[in-house]
């Protein structure tokens, strides 16, 4: 299917005190309906930055250089009225903090309702029912009664559903999910992923996930982009990334995960070092400082910046390393 999310060559510089302060460049992504796209990285790998920007998100000090089209249209540019109509409609973004995303003084079915008639003009009354019907959709208990309830009258796992609820409720073409489960246990987060996909599934909704987590990636995502330091590491379908990973920083991640089968072992342990800020790195690859292969390539990785390029043979599958071939996995 066609992409109804595509973003090209995203740019964000932030103009701060200090000078400019890259957090993204060059990341492209899209997206198809039904499909799940996920972002990986760790914090400061410019993940959430990007996603903000796509969403017109980001403070006046942050500028925005980027193709961002929605089903055809371009995003970047519209006037902010325009970019009302079509974020929280046909574009939503939903955060890991779903108590910030409520209004603790109303009850969620009003919270429910009103983001309907943001966007559609009907009666207080018609929207309440679609916001019961919304709620009973993302699996609340007894909605209708359910809907007369306060934020903190919920658990946390139920209040990530009531924000699914609110997210989807006028039907968006494209959910951003930032690390939609991070703030919630185990089993929970196993419920919210499920949720997703179900709805994802019911609806064709293409969903953009932002995730550190490759647990959760592996089992929902079709596509895959690890970034670093504001960067695009490596590209490709979710096979690509966890069976042929063909940059060291992703073999890091992969090392990192944890496993059911393996205790786990401390990051640290797999990737030495920290991740730079992105504006730090003006020549060279990123992940110089810390990768476990660069003597292998010599110069060229503290020079020439890397560029994503295919992997021979693969087709989609992208990485941006010197390192011609497959790093020997040592992790
Ligand atoms: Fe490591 Fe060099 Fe590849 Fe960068 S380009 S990931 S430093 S081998
Ligand atoms: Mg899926």
């Amino acid at each position: 299917p066609r992409p109804v999310l595509e973003v090209a060559d995203l740019h964000v510089t932030f103009k701060t005190e200090a000078g400019l302060v890259p957090a993204a460049s060059g990341i492209d992504f899209s997206v198809a309906p039904g499909r799940t796209f996920a972002i990986v990285g760790e914090s400061g790998s410019g993940k959430s930055v990007s996603s903000a920007a796509v969403m017109g998100l980001l403070p006046p000090n942050a500028d925005v250089r980027s193709e961002v089209l929605l089903d055809g249209r371009e995003l970047i540019g519209l006037s902010s009225e325009e970019l009302r109509r079509i974020r929280g409609n046909d574009i939503v973004l939903v955060f890991q903090d779903a108590l910030s995303a409520l209004n603790p003084y109303y009850s969620v079915g009003w919270q429910v309702a009103e983001a309907y008639r943001l966007h559609h003009d009907v009666s207080k009354k018609e929207a309440l029912k679609r916001a019961v019907r919304m709620l009973d959709l993302v699996g609340i208990p007894s909605a209708e009664q359910r809907a007369k309830a306060y934020p903190h009258e919920f658990s946390g796992g139920m209040r990530q559903r009531v924000v699914i609820a609110m997210a989807l409720v006028n039907d968006p073409k494209v959910l951003i999910a930032d690390e939609p489960t991070t703030a919630l246990d185990v089993t929970v987060q196993a419920q919210i992923m499920r949720l997703l996909e179900d709805v994802q599934a019911e609806f064709g909704t293409a969903l953009v996930l932002i995730s550190h987590d490759l647990g959760v990636v592996a089992e929902v995502a079709d596509d895959v982009l690890v970034m670093y330091a504001g960067r695009a590491a490596e590209r490709g379908s979710v096979k690509d990334l966890f069976h042929r990973a063909a940059h060291p920083y992703s073999l890091g991640l992969l090392g990192a995960m944890p496993r059911v089968d393996v205790p786990p072992r401390p990051r640290l342990a797999t990737i030495p070092g920290s991740p730079p800020s992105p504006g730090s790195i003006t020549t060279g690859c990123p992940f110089q400082p810390r990768c476990a292969y660069a003597h292998l390539v010599g110069e060229r990785c503290i020079t020439e910046r890397p560029e994503l390029t295919p992997r021979p043979g693969e087709g989609y599958h992208e990485a941006a390393c010197h390192l011609g071939r497959r790093p020997e996995v040592m992790l």
